[in-house]
């Protein structure tokens, strides 16, 4: 493991089989130098262990830097159960994950990724208690995607007085991708400030429901990428900004909740050369792990919340400046404060 090319010095990787229940699943601990590891838990049908033990790695590392750009007490881990979530789920395999989770105590927090809902953490919650994102609860956060979306709509502004020396976005064209939980509450915000939007879904219903409430005009979904927009805000898929798709975006910002939008790191480099201003994902979408942390410290509170979410904000302007100030690809540049505050973490 010490060679893969995925392993950045994690902490510790956990490999967990139960016979009995059928469950194999890894758990990465990247970094504890912050607070305990924290991080969603996927269920993936993964071709070879070895993807999974990839995807732990990789999704790991990357939650120990998403959370220290939030400025959270928490550091970076991430679970995936090896498995089909259509057809291997059962209560016992979920109670043989919360015994895996409980054997750790406490080093690190799972919740819900692709693949798992609240109703398995439930049942994984019978087992321990290093459980977030439940609905019932004394501390329960519930639905982050209010607070997500809220994020991404200051971060937008924040990206928009940049790019355009104002932060208004009245009359501003916005293009939307993806329109349901996250997507939808940005649409009401940026309607709310006189944004022209533009959306795009699968889902014709939603789509429906969205523009009938914010005015928004709707296009095709591989039109999405060709319209005359200021801004186009990615809040459906990963790897959405890709060789194929960068050459036809006319909007001098990308900023969007998405997770992974980048289909490669160099597209990183390729977005600045254009001259386009990207709010790198798991900087801009924080306030989703911003509320599932305010879960984990036992005690929800709405104000902690708002004030973190504050941090955050002034998190990604210092990320955008630097990155302006240096001509440096952004992702570069938020990387280096992520690595530098949990090196300081660790020293102190
Ligand atoms: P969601 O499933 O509610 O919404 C995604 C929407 O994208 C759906 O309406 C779906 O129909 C649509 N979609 C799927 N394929 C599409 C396509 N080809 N073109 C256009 N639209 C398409 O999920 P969500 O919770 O809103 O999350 C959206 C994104 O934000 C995901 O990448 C997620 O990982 C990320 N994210 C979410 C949160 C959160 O708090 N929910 C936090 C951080 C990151």
């Amino acid at each position: 493991m010490f060679d893969h090319p995925s392993f950045d010095g994690h902490e510790s990787v956990h490999m967990f089989e139960d016979k009995a229940s059928g469950l194999k699943a890894i758990i990465a601990v990247h970094s504890t130098a912050l607070g305990p590891a924290a991080g969603g838990c996927r269920m993936w049908n993964y071709a070879t262990g070895e993807e999974a033990l990839r995807d732990a790695l990789r999704l790991s590392k990357g939650m120990s830097f998403k959370n220290a750009m939030a400025g959270l007490p928490l550091g970076g881990g991430k679970s995936v159960i090896w498995g089909n979530s259509k057809t291997d789920k059962s209560p016992a395999l979920f109670e043989a994950f919360g015994r895996a989770i409980q054997s750790l105590n406490g080093k690190y927090y799972t919740a819900e990724d692709v693949g798992i809902s609240t109703r398995d953490m439930e049942i994984v919650a019978t087992q321990t208690k290093y459980v977030a994102g439940l609905d019932q609860g004394e501390a329960a956060s519930g639905d982050p995607s209010p607070i997500t979306a809220l994020g991404v709509y200051r971060g937008i502004k924040a990206s928009a007085k940049r790019a355009f020396g104002s932060d208004d976005l009245s009359g501003r064209r916005i293009a939307v991708q993806g329109v349901g939980h996250v997507g939808g509450y940005l649409c009401d915000h940026l309607a709310e400030e006189g944004a022209e939007l533009i959306i795009a879904d699968i889902d014709e219903a939603l789509l429906k429901e969205v523009s009938e409430r914010t005015g928004a005009k709707i296009v095709a979904t591989d039109e999405i990428y060709d319209q005359h927009v200021d801004i186009f805000s990615p809040n459906a898929l990963g790897a959405v900004i890709n060789p194929e798709t960068l050459p036809r975006l006319k909007a001098r910002v990308v900023a969007g909740g998405a997770n992974n939008q980048l289909s490669i790191a160099e597209m990183d480099v390729a977005l600045r050369d254009r001259g386009i201003l990207y709010a790198p994902d798991y900087v801009i979408n924080g306030g989703g792990i911003i509320n599932v942390a305010a879960e984990i410290s036992g005690a929800y509170s709405r104000n902690w919340v708002m004030g973190k979410l504050n941090v955050l904000i002034e998190t990604l302007e210092e990320v955008l400046d630097e990155a302006l100030k240096q001509n440096a690809p952004i992702n570069e540049v938020a990387e280096q404060i992520a690595r530098t505050r949990i090196a300081n973490a660790k020293s102190a």
